[in-house]
């Protein structure tokens, strides 16, 4: 994974609670997003790390997500929690940016150097895969898009 960043350097957006810039900042969980104006407002949103996959379900980028309980889980970037509506796909396993070689469905993580399909279950030695396509490639700034859960 890229490194993300970076204490106290703005990240562009403004707080929607109180209009101060947002800020990257360090936790006990790695790098968060808060808010400049911190004690006094405590808004906090956690950074996006894609996967270079996209969503079966939706077509969105895939993103490292983790449970309250630290576990780190994949899920569809356009999850909102306040919205039951919005895409709900996630996955334990990483997801791999290369389609399966036989169905062109998600690939996923299996182990001793093998991806499995999460759609047709075939195996497929990782050394077997093509290279990532290009715009699969993960770049190592923070994108501006924000998905809204606490950190802890
Ligand atoms: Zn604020
Ligand atoms: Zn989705
Ligand atoms: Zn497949």
């Amino acid at each position: 994974m890229p490194e993300v960043i970076l204490g106290n350097n703005p990240t562009g957006e403004i707080c929607e609670k109180c209009g101060e810039p947002l800020i990257f900042k360090y936790g006990r969980n790695g790098p968060f997003i808060g808010c400049s104006n911190y004690p006094a407002c405590r808004n906090t949103k956690s950074i996006l790390k894609f996967t270079g996959a996209k969503c079966p379900a939706c077509g969105s980028d895939l993103v490292e997500r983790r449970t309250r309980r630290g576990r780190v889980f994949y899920g569809c970037a356009a999850y909102d929690p306040e919205d039951e509506a919005a895409c709900q796909f996630s996955l334990w396993k990483q997801p791999l940016p290369q389609p399966c070689p036989a169905c062109g469905g998600l690939l996923v993580e299996a182990k001793s150097e093998q991806a499995q399909c999460h759609e047709c279950e075939q195996i497929f030695p990782k050394d077997t895969l093509p290279p990532p396509p290009k715009s699969s490639i993960v770049d190592d700034k923070p994108k501006p898009a924000i998905v809204y859960l606490p950190v802890e």
